[in-house]
């Protein structure tokens, strides 16, 4: 993560003088054809990109492959960690394959039948018929009921049921193009979580060594349970964000963030399925539950939408930036703006400006709701007090699965950095995503203090402290045999 120094002093809880500043809020970056050049990659993570997502509905296998091998390159020769997210399609329902757009008028009626069946209906009937790859669809449908078609554009209700054949009446003009996207409100598909695309992604995933997988439509805990099994059964121990985008994910919205490693409130989608006008309700009270129960969480989709084709925001963009930062999301994501839009790299370094400076003006204290079980973490929560009660000091840790960083990142330390050293390249990346966190991949040897000052050195060759600063450090230290946990107040050397 680029540190970016603040000039001014600050003022904060209590009146304590801050230190200088660095951005805290991780951004996530859709990789599409914008973007997917060496080049462009590069300027993408000096800009500030933090995590790199790999849209399975759209990239092909051979694609992933080639962009990663040259993104990991990108990474090395930076010198900067940036975590692979690999989205899984899921289970979603869509229109079949069209030859050519149709333009549905109100008031039309529309066949809609399993694409097996559409060719046999396109003979015999005068209607327009629409196929879809669901061949539930009818079964989960009643008469009343909506189907809303490419990002609820066009509308239609459910007329009559015929077996496996809906009649539906169109209720605003739309042009229907192929393979569209069709949300069903409130409704629960018999869709499996897993489709057997998303279980050939995902073994290609592990293969790939993602340190993330993005799981879409996740409508209970046993979904992200299921992928869990997945990855287990085949080794991989990557970490699944559950994406949040239908009524029964937020009815089940405790038990999902508790079975899963963090949560992506994924907006699009939310705000067709749901009346948008909740969405804002819907989006706090997901970040707020994340942060009581420990888990990181991202918000996504249209942070920066009119940069697609704007080379700067609106107004209105950038406070929800603003807002999401404020309400302390560990990721903002970034989709159009960087797969197809004209200034991606711009896009990247606005995110990075705007969060720069709303997280400058953030006075609350650390996460307090956060629950915490074992004695460990209490000891990092009282390492986060002295950090702040220093006016800022940065905070020094050594990790071999990333748990602690974790754990510091929830209890969202704003004005200390968290140095999070490592000697595991898959954690060094994973932790990019932590709010907070600065990764560091060095070689962790066995004796403390001499560890010590080797990360001391390489903070100061990274200018990220400098001689005389003092930092809480937290380490293990072996006395008359025992391990035992600590939290030191140490100081730079020069
Ligand atoms: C969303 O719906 O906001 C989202 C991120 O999901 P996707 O882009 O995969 O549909």
């Amino acid at each position: 993560m680029r540190l970016v120094r603040n000039q001014a002093v600050l003022t904060g809880r209590k009146g304590v003088p801050m230190k200088s500043m660095f951005r805290h809020t991780k951004i996530i970056f859709t990789v599409g054809p914008a973007t997917e050049s060496t080049e462009q990659l590069r300027l993408i993570l000096e800009a500030g990109g933090n995590v790199c997502r790999l849209n399975m509905a759209h990239a092909s296998h051979e694609w992933c492959r080639n962009l990663v091998k040259r993104l990991r390159c990108v990474s090395g020769e930076l010198n900067q960690p940036v975590a692979l997210m690999m989205d899984i399609k899921g289970p979603e329902v869509r229109t079949g394959p069209l030859d050519s757009p149709i333009t549905l008028e109100p008031g039309a009626e529309v066949i809609v039948c399993p694409e097996a069946q559409a060719p046999g209906y396109r003979a015999q009937s005068d209607r327009i018929v629409v196929s879809t790859n669901y061949p539930g669809l009818a079964g989960d449908m009643m008469p009343g009921m909506t189907l809303l078609i490419d990002n609820g554009l066009i509308q239609m209700t459910v007329e009559k049921r015929e077996g496996s054949v809906l009649h539906c009446r169109v209720l605003s003009r739309g042009v229907l193009g192929s393979r569209r996207h069709i949300n069903l409100p409130g409704i629960t598909t018999r869709l499996p979580s897993m489709t057997e695309k998303d279980c050939i992604d995902t073994q290609f995933g592990i293969e790939l060594g993602v340190e993330y997988f993005a799981m879409s439509f996740v409508r209970q805990a046993d979904d992200v349970d299921l992928m869990r099994r997945f990855l287990s059964d085949r080794g991989s121990s990557s970490r699944i964000i559950a994406k949040i985008e239908d009524q029964s994910a937020i009815a089940n919205l405790e038990e999902i963030i508790k079975a899963s490693d963090g949560l992506m409130v994924a907006r699009g989608d939310l705000g067709i399925e749901m009346p948008f006008e909740r969405l804002p309700i819907i989006q706090r009270r997901a970040v707020n539950l994340c942060l009581m129960v420990g888990r990181p969480v991202i918000i996504a989709t249209h942070l920066l939408e009119s940069m697609v084709s704007s080379p700067i925001p609106t107004r209105a963009e950038i406070t929800d930036v603003a807002n999401g930062v404020n309400e302390g999301a560990d990721c903002l994501m970034l989709s159009g703006e960087t797969t197809v839009g004209a200034y991606p790299v711009k896009s990247v370094e606005i995110m990075a400006r705007t969060i720069e400076s709303i997280e400058g003006n953030i006075e609350v204290a650390h996460n307090e709701q956060l629950h915490l079980k074992s004695a460990k973490s209490k000891i990092l929560r009282s390492a986060v007090v002295l950090a702040e009660d220093l006016g800022g000091a940065g905070i020094v840790v050594f990790t071999r699965n990333g748990y602690l960083a974790r754990v510091l990142s929830l209890l969202r330390p704003i004005r200390s950095p968290v140095y999070a050293f490592t000697d595991e390249e898959t954690v060094y990346h994973q932790m990019a995503l932590l709010w907070g966190v600065e990764p560091i991949f060095m070689p962790l040897k066995t004796e403390p203090e001499s560890v010590l000052d080797e990360a001391f050195s390489v903070l100061l060759l990274r200018k990220n402290v400098s001689v005389g600063e003092q930092l809480v450090v937290i380490m293990n230290v072996l006395l008359e045999g025992e391990v035992l946990d600590t939290v030191q107040l140490r100081t730079v050397k020069g």
